[in-house]
């Protein structure tokens, strides 16, 4: 990662680390915040509020899978941060849920720069509609974009997508109302962080790197 950093000049406390701990336990994830991770991200709502409940150390909490209409107001109490968000049915779910427990939910958009058709993420083309839309939600707060590019075992071939999305989030702030709030470019896991790095991303999302290989 500062290798990464010093080939592009940049500063290494401008990307956040993101611990992906899927299927990790809560007790590994203590380890990891006692070394100095503060940021989790989680894919399923249910396993966040269970290693939620176990852990004692204060973490930044964030959504990074396919989030249903039907848990967003769990998911509401749980996440700091919902990176996940990809259409208008969830974001007005939210607003509401939000609402609801007086609460502003800073969210990510989620695209999906790779176009392919099984995953999730809103198209780059629907971006700025749906970003649009949001902007009168009193309680959804759009704090920058994710991405997922896709896999393949030479990082070089992500990078295209890291730059399609670095200048996707170079134009974010003209479609938001407080422009100043879209800071964060939610890119690169473990087998490719270092060129999502060298293309602007400013949060990184590593499972294995962190955590070596998932059971299951
Ligand atoms: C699992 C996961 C990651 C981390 O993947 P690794 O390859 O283990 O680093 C990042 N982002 C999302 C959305 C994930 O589901």
């Amino acid at each position: 990662m500062i290798q990464a950093c010093e080939r592009t000049g940049r500063n290494p406390d401008e990307i956040a680390i993101l611990g992906a701990t899927k299927s990790v336990p809560a007790v590994l994830i203590e380890e990891a915040a006692k070394m100095g991770l503060t940021i989790v991200g989680e894919n399923k709502v249910q396993e966040a509020q269970k290693k939620k409940g176990e852990l004692k150390s204060p973490l930044s909490w964030h959504m990074i899978g396919p989030l249903q209409r039907n848990k967003a107001a769990l998911a509401c109490r749980l996440f700091d941060v919902i990176q996940s968000v990809d259409r208008e049915a969830l974001c007005e779910k939210l607003e509401l849920c939000a609402r609801d427990i007086g609460k502003i939910q800073d969210v990510l958009m989620e695209v999906n720069i790779s176009g392919e058709e099984w995953k999730s993420g809103v198209s780059p083309k629907n971006l700025w509609g749906l970003i649009e839309k949001t902007q009168t939600y009193e309680n959804l707060r759009v704090m920058g974009l994710m991405a997922m590019a896709p896999y393949s075992e030479n990082p070089e071939k992500a990078r295209p997508y890291f730059r399609e999305m670095k200048k996707l989030f170079d134009e974010l702030p003209s479609h938001i109302s407080k422009p100043h709030e879209a800071r964060i470019l939610s890119m690169g896991m473990t087998g490719d962080f270092e060129s999502a790095i060298e293309e602007g991303s400013t949060m990184i999302r590593i499972g294995t790197g962190i955590f070596g290989k998932r059971n299951g």
